[in-house]
């Protein structure tokens, strides 16, 4: 395998994040098609009683609601942010219902609370704005009066290079084969 450029690891960098993005955004998608700008944040509440639920993976096999005493085995992933539905006679704000399902295994109602929409587009942001931050470093002395083709002298690119791959998650031995 062939070491890929700059622009090569670039590229894979922004089709990735511009894919993530697209999920996060999408799953933040209410019933009307609405979304909350920076995408949701997500609790686990239980359908009968509304109270929420906090996932004890290694306690609780399943998903229990100990606030409300009721063995609910009922919830539903709801987002945080409340919406209001303009178009009803009696317009309360509601969350979004993501998820609603029977028992709930405690280890992944608590994995998915680690990866709310709103925390995966924070993380892609900062990706992006590292990937920027990353590009725009300058070249030094010795590789300023050379011509556009010619290979970087100053070790920019060698240093730009290892930031990217760390960024794109590219082993380093996979980079050098
Ligand atoms: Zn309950
Ligand atoms: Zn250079």
């Amino acid at each position: 395998m062939s070491e890929r450029s700059i622009d090569e690891l670039a590229d894979a960098i922004r089709r990735r994040l511009d894919a993530t993005e697209q999920w996060a955004l999408e799953v933040s998608r209410n019933e009307r098609g609405e979304v909350a700008p920076g995408g949701e944040h997500w609790q686990w509440v239980c359908d009968e009683h509304d109270v929420v639920a906090t996932p004890q993976p290694g306690v609780d096999e399943l998903l229990e609601t100990g606030e409300c005493g009721n063995g609910c085995y009922r919830f539903s992933l709801r987002s945080v942010e409340k919406y209001v539905d303009t178009g009803s006679m009696y317009p309360s704000p509601l969350p979004h219902f993501v998820l609603t399902t029977e028992e709930v295994p405690s280890v992944v109602a608590g994995y998915l609370l680690r990866f709310p929409p709103a925390r995966v587009l924070a993380d892609a942001a900062r990706d992006r704005n590292m990937l920027a931050r990353l590009l725009a470093e300058p070249h030094g002395r010795e590789c300023d009066n050379v011509a556009y083709d010619d290979p970087c002298e100053c070790g920019r690119d060698e240093r730009v290079l290892g930031y990217l791959r760390l960024l794109a998650g590219v082993d380093e031995t996979e980079a050098a084969g």
